[in-house]
């Protein structure tokens, strides 16, 4: 018989959980409410860790398996689809380079350069005059709001049902042979009270330019630059420990359009500023388990920073446990 799933949430690890459960003999149904400050939502769409020798050993394996799997992924798509979603490989080019990078990215199969070479070869119109900075090649960047839209329309092709409802306990929905919980930073209030998880806040910009002014994605004390093919940029993100707090704050925007400022020009639109609360876990790993009480339900959050890269990986992990014994 066709086992019946819920998936609770549909930000990009609930959506991309029911993607690839719908795929095999599984009816698929997603809950979720309309909850402000959805991490997916104001994700800059970096398909790579920006830090990764800052990450656990498996933490770093989770985003490279996720960067494998998601590849793949786009690889399939038409080119329509990847326009909608503005796919594109990119250099991430970290300027504030250090032994500790160099020495991460020298141990692994990572494709980077790091020789003294002239940034203007690769960032014609960046404002830095020196030679210290690593570039690692090909790293695959999307339109997460986009991306979500149109894995909703496929979602709903493959008759995967959505019900916007909020869910405060995993028991309304007993119905269901496994019910998998992908609700980010809010996991906690539907499952165990005691599980390590907490709301991380992120604020990022978006602005337009008139022109292509961003190559590739910049990176430098922990503030990101990357621009789309439609000229518009996006600059995050701030990292703060203070609660469910969706306040966007001046001092916040003030850091990001400097940094955008100091590095490239003053001459653009102030188009947006979002607010997001990444799922954190204590050990900086998600839960992606059965829950001890009753394994018909299987956790899957805590993503923090690489919940879109690590999407399609925790899936598969997600699967397997549906299917062992
Ligand atoms: C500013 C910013 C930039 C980021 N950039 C990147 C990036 O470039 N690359 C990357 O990999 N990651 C990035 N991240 C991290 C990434 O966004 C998160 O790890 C990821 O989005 C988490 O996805 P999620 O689906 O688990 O949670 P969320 O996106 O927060 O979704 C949670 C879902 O659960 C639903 N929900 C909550 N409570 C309930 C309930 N009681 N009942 C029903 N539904 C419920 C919500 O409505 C929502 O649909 C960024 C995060 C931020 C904040």
């Amino acid at each position: 018989m066709t086992k019946t799933i819920a998936v609770i949430g549909s930000g990009m690890t609930g959506l991309v959980t029911a993607l690839s459960l719908s795929k095999y003999e599984y009816e698929v149904t997603i809950f979720s409410s309309n909850i402000k400050g959805e991490a997916s939502k104001a994700a800059a769409g970096i398909l790579f860790p920006l830090y990764p020798w800052k990450n656990s050993e498996n933490m770093v394996q989770l985003c490279l398996q996720g960067k494998v799997l998601f590849d793949n992924y786009l690889k399939n798509l038409n080119k329509k689809e990847q326009e909608k979603i503005s796919y594109q490989k990119k250099n991430l080019i970290l300027l504030d380079e250090n032994n500790e990078a160099l020495n991460f990215y020298q141990k692994s199969k990572i494709n980077f350069l790091s020789q003294k070479i002239d940034i203007n070869n690769f960032e014609p119109c960046i404002n830095y005059n020196q030679n210290d900075f690593i570039v690692v090649k090909d790293i695959s960047c999307i339109d997460t709001s986009n991306l979500m839209k149109y894995m909703e329309v496929e979602l709903k092709k493959a008759n995967v049902q959505f019900i916007k409802k909020k869910i405060n306990k995993t028991s309304e929905l007993k119905k269901f042979d496994h019910i998998i919980v992908c609700a980010g930073a809010w996991s906690k209030s539907i499952t165990n009270k005691n599980i390590s998880l907490y709301p991380i806040k992120g604020q990022i910009i978006k602005v337009r330019s008139e022109s292509q002014k961003v190559r590739n994605i910049i990176l430098e004390n922990g503030i990101y630059i990357m621009q789309r093919p439609d000229n518009i940029s996006i600059i995050g993100a701030t990292v703060e420990n203070v609660g469910f707090d969706l306040k966007k704050t001046e001092e916040a925007k003030k850091l990001l359009l400097d940094q955008y400022e100091r590095r490239f020009d003053k001459n653009y639109t102030f188009l947006d500023h979002l607010v997001g609360f990444r799922p954190t876990t204590i050990d900086n790993y998600p839960h992606i388990i059965k829950c001890n009480d009753n394994p018909k339900i299987i956790y899957n959050f805590g993503h923090n920073r690489y919940g879109v890269l690590t999407s399609f990986a925790s899936a598969q992990i997600v699967y397997n446990l549906i299917n062992e014994n």
